[in-house]
């Protein structure tokens, strides 16, 4: 039997519009607009490409964009020092710093001077920290969105074997840690696991974060697994054309699993829409007012 698409695009337009519903109830009834500040240095060609739809997106859900495009040649102390300003400005809600960052600059030291309270990435140690305490935190946009997609074939996890490939930490660390939250028995598989397709086979929920075009094969798939691929690669296409294609081998692979995200229109947009929702959340939360529960 074929696999169930898992059509992140619908479901991350639906999440959206949602999102915008609840920022117009605020606004409306409390004068509130949240706004998020991206911060963008250089001209690396992808990230404009990124901060170009992350701003678009901020606009339709009725939020403010704050958009700071600085030279490549921006030192360290500046950034530092523009980032102290959004901290303390009371109508940005969340700040988000586009990584990668030029040389000069050191990205930790960037991340870490964020006010975790307004860290809509979750990248901040003190998001980390939380997120795997199990306390409530801004959680990394790409894997929350990963699970929110999991979660629409498999709305319990409980139990389930998870096998996530990659530990970095924008997404497989957080990845696995928002699925050991939903009560998956996790296991993280990286560069140095031993036979990584046995390991595949044994899983119910597999998440692909490698950055290898099309690396997981159908054969390491059990059958009716939930598949989740968060790869994005440029791959050479037919007339000279790119095109992207994920960590896993698609077409074969959905001949195998009971659920697939496609690459592009799987974690993709729901990454854009769950940086949105977090700085809905947080603005919420800056606000003292309770935090929006209907992402499940
Ligand atoms: P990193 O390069 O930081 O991490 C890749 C991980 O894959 C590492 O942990 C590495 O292991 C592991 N890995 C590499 N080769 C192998 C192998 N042969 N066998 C097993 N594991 C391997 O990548 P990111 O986590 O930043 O991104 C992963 C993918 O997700 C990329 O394609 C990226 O473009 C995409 N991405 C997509 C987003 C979206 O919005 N959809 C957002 C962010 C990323 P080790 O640690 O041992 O080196």
């Amino acid at each position: 039997m074929a696999a169930t698409i898992i059509d992140g695009k619908t479901i991350a337009a639906n999440l959206r519009k949602t999102i915008a519903a609840e920022v117009a109830g605020l606004n409306a009834k409390h004068g509130l607009k949240p706004g998020l500040a991206v911060v963008l240095v250089g001209q690396n060609p992808a990230s404009e490409v990124y901060v170009r739809s992350k701003s678009k997106a901020v606009v339709e859900a009725g939020m403010m964009p704050i958009d700071h495009k600085l030279p490549e040649t921006t030192s360290e102390k500046d950034l530092l020092a523009l980032i102290g300003k959004l901290n303390a400005d009371p109508a940005v809600s969340g700040i988000l710093v586009q990584l990668p960052l030029p040389p000069q600059i050191d990205s930790q030291k960037v991340i870490a001077a964020i006010d975790p309270a307004k860290d809509v990435d979750g990248f901040h140690p003190v998001n980390v920290g939380r997120l795997s305490s199990g306390l409530s935190s801004l959680v990394p946009c790409t894997p929350f969105g990963s699970v929110l997609l999991a979660k629409t074939v498999k709305p319990s996890l409980a139990g389930l074997d998870a096998v996530v490939i990659g530990r970095s930490n924008i997404v497989g660390k957080p990845v696995a840690q928002l699925l050991l939250a939903e009560n998956a028995t996790v296991t993280v598989a990286h560069s140095k696991t031993r036979d990584l397709p046995g390991l595949c086979r044994r899983a119910d929920i597999l998440v692909a974060a490698i950055g290898r075009p099309e690396f997981v094969k159908a054969d390491w798939i059990k059958p009716g697994a939930t598949v989740i691929d968060v790869g994005i690669n440029r791959v050479a296409g037919e007339g000279g054309k790119n095109r992207i294609v994920g960590d896993v081998a698609y077409d074969e692979a959905a001949k195998v699993a009971g659920a697939i995200t496609p690459v592009p229109g799987g974690v993709g947009p729901m990454t854009i829409a769950c940086l949105i929702l977090n700085t809905l959340k947080a603005a919420c939360a800056q606000n003292g007012l309770p935090e929006p529960q209907f992402q499940d």
